[in-house]
């Protein structure tokens, strides 16, 4: 299940970075989700609490937010939301389009 291997992704992510900053505890923890991993953010949140049972943010609060993707067509220029299924340019319906930002999350906050 691709949600799952990406929670644990997100969760190394955070175990790595409360060992380097030395925490003995994790109180909340801010993510971003692109939307084009089509993740739901609750989900996340439920998957993260589970894989971190046992470490210093068991309990912790995740506030998991979904950031809206961006692309560009190569052909025109425009700026766009794209399909996750097809991204196609609104503008000219070029299909040579890419991805700015939304594939991938990010570590925003950790308290
Ligand atoms: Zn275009």
């Amino acid at each position: 299940m691709h949600e799952f291997h990406i929670a644990k992704d997100i969760a190394e992510e955070i175990k790595r970075r409360a060992a380097a900053e030395k925490r003995a505890k994790v109180k909340a923890v801010g993510v971003e989700l692109g939307a084009l991993l089509r993740f739901d953010a609750g989900m996340c949140a439920g998957l993260l609490q589970q894989l971190l049972q046992d470490t210093p943010a068991a309990g912790a609060e995740f506030n998991v937010t979904v950031m809206p993707a961006l692309a560009q067509c190569a052909e025109c220029g425009k700026k766009f939301d794209p399909d996750p299924d097809v991204p196609q340019c609104p503008e000219c319906d070029s299909l040579k389009v890419e991805i700015i930002s939304g594939e991938g999350w990010k570590i925003m906050s950790m308290k």
